[in-house]
């Protein structure tokens, strides 16, 4: 049997929620320990995990990351852990790339850092590690993501998934209360929230930029039917395909919505969060990442970047370190019936192919 297949059956049957996953941090820190890394644990507070191998010589601090989380599903009324995302597939490449390329020598300049990361699912993980201190000295990071089978085939690998950035905003909506009869002794917080709706779908970006911004949830009850609500919620979801589109989104949207809230006489708290960044790869990652996958596959098995409208919290490293080059390579692999489906399954055999990317990749680095 080969030893990505192994330790992803493996990994496969303890499937952990989002900073719980202790056993599988465990076990992958002890097979990095195996195999000669200086492993820190409890990166990040909980569950990170952080293996080091320096070759002793000048050269560049390369990463490869995988995240280790799985997700909730409900299963017969209970909430239960399962990898449907495939991060026990993403972990399992990784952890067999580091042990080859320690064992075959090709760590020879430079270091080979390995970042098992929790809790990709809250979009938190990558964040908690940052803080504390795993990419200080990283120069490069490498990522991969299993890819469906409706978007590239199991002979495919595609070198650069692009990610959008997605946010929430919400605002929080103050008005007077009055009786229903004295309507203009008070300050109806629906009508205030209803103005900023209506606001905030007038806000027009460059068509040629992709984006999009919608109300997703509208909370208001006074209790009573008969009587002006003072208080009411709007959330918004947030999405765009550029971190700069994002951020002109967010501010005009936020001056919409107090505007709007203005326009009756009512006041407004506005703050945005669960903010993920989009991708931003440099050009000399994504070539290296294609030279390897041509390498593995053959010049017919290098599919074109992809965009997709999810997130990955990977791009945090990216933008609390601007300095770091960042490649993320998608990896064709069968998957049906979809990420994040109870049922999501795929063919094992393409873990081989993702190892051999990664390897292929670190060697071109760290080679003397
Ligand atoms: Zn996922
Ligand atoms: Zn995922």
């Amino acid at each position: 049997m080969s030893r990505v297949i192994d330790l992803y059956d493996f990994l496969h049957t303890i499937p952990e929620l989002g900073f719980q996953e202790h056993k599988t941090a465990a076990f992958l820190a002890g097979e990095l320990k195996k195999a000669g890394f200086a492993v820190r644990e409890q990166v990040g507070g909980a569950t990170g995990v952080v293996g080091e191998y320096d070759s002793g010589k000048e050269g560049p601090t390369l990463a490869l990351r995988a995240d280790i989380d799985a997700l909730g599903h409900m299963v017969n009324g209970q909430l239960c852990a399962m990898h449907t995302c495939g991060h026990d597939a993403h972990a399992a490449m990784v952890l067999a790339a580091a042990e080859e390329l320690v064992a075959s020598g090709s760590v020879q300049r430079g270091k080979l850092k390995i970042l098992f990361q929790p809790a990709e699912e809250l979009g938190t993980g990558a964040l908690s590690m940052i803080k504390d201190g795993a990419v200080d000295d990283v120069d490069m990071i490498l990522g991969v993501h299993l890819r469906p089978q409706e978007e590239i085939t199991q002979a495919q690998a595609l070198p650069a998934l692009y990610h959008a950035a997605s946010e929430r905003l919400e605002g929080v909506f103050h008005g007077v209360p009055a009786h229903g009869a004295r309507p203009h002794l008070g300050v109806n917080a629906i009508d205030a929230a209803a103005v900023a709706i209506a606001a905030v779908n007038a806000i027009h970006l460059n068509p040629n930029e992709s984006y999009s911004i919608k109300a997703t949830r509208f909370l208001c009850d006074s209790g009573v039917t008969n009587a002006i609500p003072a208080e009411a919620t709007v959330t918004w979801d947030v999405r765009a395909e550029l971190n700069s589109t994002m951020e002109k989104l967010i501010e005009k949207a936020k001056s919409a919505i107090r505007a709007g809230a203005a326009t009756v006489g009512a006041t407004v708290e506005v703050t945005n969060y669960q903010s993920i960044p989009a991708a931003e790869y440099t050009d000399d990652m994504i070539a290296l990442l294609s030279e390897a996958i041509t390498a593995v596959y053959g010049p017919e098995g290098l599919h074109k970047p992809v965009k997709t409208a999810g997130g990955e919290d990977f791009h945090f490293f990216i933008k609390e370190k601007p300095s770091i080059k960042a490649g993320y390579f998608g990896l064709g692999c069968g998957l049906t019936p979809g990420i994040h489906h109870p049922d999501m399954t795929f063919d094992k055999r393409a873990l081989a192919k993702g190892q051999a990317v990664f390897v292929y990749a670190a060697r071109k680095v760290l080679k003397r």
